[in-house]
């Protein structure tokens, strides 16, 4: 565990690294990456590393394209999914302007910005990510390698073995998981992480992403994160299970509140589903994020929550009601496609607003929305969320919120290019249009 560059550099040469990449995400949270010899890291730390911002998607004009990345000495670790002799190792980047200010395009900069004000008013913010994701037999082919469903054992699962695998490599790279399983669908798993700080659990997320593919690679498959890959089948969430402490205890928890739930997690809840149309298109940031969200598949469509009921937006899991630190709010809609940073600040921010503002929360709805007709959710103000990246991206750009939230550069950007997808979209004509319409028209 690194604290700081001098930890690093003596990490470096005491297990005989030979390379280190740096990483940081564009404002997809795509990962990016470059390669940096030792003998540079100690500059690297002092100066950063110069690059070409102008590429990078969401970043700047090719007008204003130098840009640095400093490497942040915590996020030092070795990279184990790798089997050869000479090892390597990894840290998450800062990306700062020449002159040595924050880049507004950089995510994880969002995020810190994001947690800064949070932590001025005493909160620190912690989430719990489940990220789902297929095996396949390659990515141009989404064959199902099983056809197990939920929790199935062997001879139904047939990749305990490639979830150990990664379960061992994430460990071993500091990332606690506390277990993993098959999911619903064919060739559809998960790995429950251990809660941490949000900005913490933002880079592990790219991490697991990264191990996740790796290991799958090495198994002759192919892993995909890609929200709703296969039609009639669950397609695959990034639930968040969030809560605020401060001054070391869990805010959201109070032992004489209904449900337990203290004051502020009932306005943190109504904050989330107050402004959840406003950062769907960050948290479902693809045209393909709609196809998951429809009813049926235990993703959510409507704006709603509840204790048990596993059909609306949040809920607020009841494994251990009462217990302080298992008390907390899990958002639904989000997926594991999207990029972590500025989901986990849109949601942190809406939650804010909803405690600051002290909005109030509906009741609960238990009962299963997707077999209510539209009249039954209308009686009871139930809205629902964007059926679109369209829709989506109209209530994003309505939205000071979030504007606020992810600032002016990556909110535009964001638009800019998602607009871009959406049109490509529109336009294309799909195999269900030409069987349903080429016969009959
Ligand atoms: N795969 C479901 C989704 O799309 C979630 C299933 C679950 O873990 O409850 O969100
Ligand atoms: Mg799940
Ligand atoms: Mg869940």
């Amino acid at each position: 565990n690194c604290k700081n560059s001098d930890d690093v550099v003596k990490a470096v040469r005491e297990h005989r690294i030979e390379l280190v990449q740096f990483w940081f995400v564009d404002v997809l949270g795509t990962l990016k990456s470059f390669q940096v010899l030792p003998g540079e890291l100690e500059a690297a730390f002092e100066e950063g590393m110069g690059f070409d911002g102008s590429s990078l998607e969401g970043f700047c004009r090719i007008e204003e394209s130098d840009m640095i990345a400093i490497p942040d000495p915590a996020t030092f670790q070795l990279v184990t999914w790798r089997q050869t002799a000479a090892p390597i190792a990894r840290m998450f980047c800062d990306i700062l302007e020449p002159n040595g200010t924050p880049f507004a395009g950089d995510s994880r900069h969002c995020l810190k910005r994001n947690l800064q004000a949070a932590a001025s008013k005493g909160y620190s913010f912690y989430v719990g990510p489940e990220l789902e994701f297929f095996l396949f037999e390659s990515s141009t082919s989404p064959k199902p390698l099983d056809a197990g469903g939920y929790f199935d054992a062997p001879p139904l699962d047939l990749a305990g073995d490639i979830r150990r695998e990664i379960i061992s490599c994430l460990r071993s790279m500091g990332i606690p998981v506390e277990y993993g399983h098959h999911e619903v669908a064919p060739s559809q798993h998960e790995l429950a992480l251990r809660y941490a700080d949000a900005l913490k659990m933002a880079d592990t997320a790219i991490t697991y992403r990264v191990v996740v593919k790796e290991i799958a690679r090495q198994n002759g498959c192919y892993a995909s994160f890609m929200p709703k890959p296969l039609y009639g089948e669950n397609g695959s969430g990034m639930h968040v299970h969030q809560s605020l402490f401060k001054n070391g205890r869990n805010l959201f928890y109070d032992a004489d509140g209904d449900h337990h739930l203290s004051r502020e997690a009932k306005a943190y809840i109504a904050g989330l589903l107050t402004h959840c149309r406003e950062f769907t298109a960050i948290t479902n940031q693809w045209v393909n994020s709609y196809k998951r969200l429809v009813p049926g598949f235990e993703a959510p469509t409507n704006i709603a929550w509840a204790r048990r009921n596993r059909s609306t937006l949040v809920r607020v899991p009841m494994y251990k009601p009462g217990k302080e630190a298992a008390t907390r709010v899990e958002l639904r809609s989000p997926d594991p496609a999207c990029n972590p940073y500025l989901t986990f600040a849109c949601m942190l921010a809406a939650g804010l607003k909803g405690i600051e503002e002290n909005y109030t929360l509906p009741a609960p709805v238990e009962e299963d929305i997707y077999v209510m007709t539209a009249g039954q959710r209308r009686d009871r103000g139930i809205g629902s969320l964007p059926g679109s990246l369209e829709t989506a991206l109209e209530a994003l750009e309505g939205s000071t919120l979030i504007r606020e939230a992810l600032g002016e550069h990556i909110f535009t950007k964001f638009v800019e290019n998602k607009h871009i997808e959406w049109d490509q979209y529109r336009s294309q004509v799909t195999n269900y249009e030409l069987e349903k319409y080429l016969p009959r028209l």
